[in-house]
């Protein structure tokens, strides 16, 4: 009889399955394919990441969001993240013990012969490789304590503007061919996003004191004006404006006023929350929005301000500088139809009352009787919290 012929059909079936099997083993393409499919996984897992990192808007936040992605895969002993300011080529730099930030200087110089090194040759490189390289000894010194395996370029539409130093695993042994493909690829795109970041911070940022612009401060009142008028929180606009500072610059000259600005600006933003908008306005006129305030509070942070400024002595030459600032502030009311424009025609209003009142002080734009109408709608909803038609009167001008 036919042995085939008695066999079931999907018995037969199994048997040359098995066969091909075998041939497909022996050959080793299953082990190719097993790669393959790893290799696959990574790339997919590549491109989920680098959707997710793009659209993260703090350098800080991206690197983080690498590290974490990292440490799915293994744990470098430690990582450092170097990154050329675009405005003034401050290197900022990034650096992990593990997964723990701390604060350890890398030498400018040793980025620089990695930075001339990554001209030359803008890839991935192990530092075993780099070590041997003669022009490399004094880098190799700097970074010995980052136990360094592997050494990346950042690089963007503008070139080279950074470096990674990767140290080695804790556990696992050297990085796999697999682990430094995703290396590579998560640190290009890293790269893009950290470009990107960077000139989003350049675009909101005024380059004379680090604050926020002008136009980012009016994005931000504008969102807040909606927020107010959705929901009814309530939010507060502050202006100051140095006294007299025409005179100062006369006397003192413009670089001591500059210097004064930039003192002015740290102190502001001293003397304020993290989730406060400090912006500078114009020439020495500063904004800041004051989230989640009632006329009281936004008083007493105006003043806060005002009075931290009144105080402040800018060391300049041998000389100590001192200005004073007038301040006006009202209260976002969200009231339909208020557009950001008039919140900023108020306080400035509130600083021309502080101005003609003798300087160095602060008024509160009183809200006028539809703006109050709404204020006191949102009480009734709200009964708990501060009463702020309660607040203290302002400083009569
Ligand atoms: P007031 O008390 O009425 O505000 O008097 P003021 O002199 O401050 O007002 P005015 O608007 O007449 O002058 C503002 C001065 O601020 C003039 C300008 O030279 C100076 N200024 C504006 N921007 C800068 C800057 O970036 N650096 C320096 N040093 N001075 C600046
Ligand atoms: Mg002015
Ligand atoms: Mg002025």
């Amino acid at each position: 009889m036919d042995t085939e012929a008695a066999q079931p059909a999907e018995q037969r079936l199994d048997s040359a399955f098995l066969e091909r099997f075998k041939l497909l083993d022996q050959s080793g393409a299953l082990e190719d394919l097993a790669k393959l499919r790893r290799e696959n996984r990574e790339l997919d897992a590549l491109a989920t990441d680098a959707a997710s990192l793009f659209v993260l808007s703090s350098i800080e936040a991206m690197i983080e969001f690498v590290i974490a992605r990292l440490v799915e895969r293994f744990v470098p002993s430690n990582l450092l993240f170097l990154i050329e300011n675009p405005r003034d080529r401050r290197l900022r730099q990034y650096r992990y013990r593990g997964v723990e930030r701390i604060e350890e200087d890398f030498p400018r110089e040793a980025y620089a012969a990695l930075r001339r090194r990554f001209q030359a040759s803008p890839f991935m490189v192990s530092f075993r490789e780099l070590a041997e390289e003669d022009s490399m000894a004094a880098f190799a010194e700097a970074a010995a304590s980052l136990e360094p395996e592997l050494a990346l370029p950042m690089r963007g539409i503008e070139g080279l503007f950074g470096a990674v130093i990767l140290g080695g695993k804790i556990i696992g042994g050297e990085y796999s061919e697999l682990e430094r493909m995703y290396v590579d690829r998560i640190v290009r795109f890293l790269s893009i996003g950290i470009q990107n970041g960077l000139h989003y911070e350049s675009a909101i940022t005024d380059p004379k004191t680090g604050l926020y612009n002008h136009p980012h401060f009016m994005r931000r009142l504008e969102e807040e004006q909606s927020r107010a008028a959705r929901r009814g929180i309530r939010s507060g606009v502050i202006m100051l404006d140095v006294d007299r500072f025409k005179l100062f610059n006369d006397t003192h000259g413009h670089l001591a006023g500059d210097a004064v600005l930039n003192a002015m600006a740290e102190t502001i933003h001293a003397a304020i929350r993290g989730e406060d908008v400090a912006a500078r306005f114009g020439g020495e006129e500063f904004c800041v929005l004051v989230m989640e305030c009632d006329e009281l509070a936004l008083l007493e942070v105006a003043e806060r301000i005002r009075v931290a400024i009144e105080e402040l002595v800018v060391p300049f030459e041998g000389r100590e500088l001192r200005i004073t600032a007038s301040v006006g502030c009202c209260l976002i009311s969200g009231l339909r139809g208020v557009d950001a424009e008039a919140y900023i025609d108020r306080a400035d209003k509130a600083l021309y009352l502080s101005k003609s009142g003798g300087r160095n002080r602060t008024t509160l734009h009183r809200a006028g009787l539809l703006d109050r109408a709404s204020l006191l709608r949102a009480r009734a909803s709200r009964p708990e919290g501060p009463q702020p038609e309660r607040a203290a009167e302002p400083p009569k001008p």
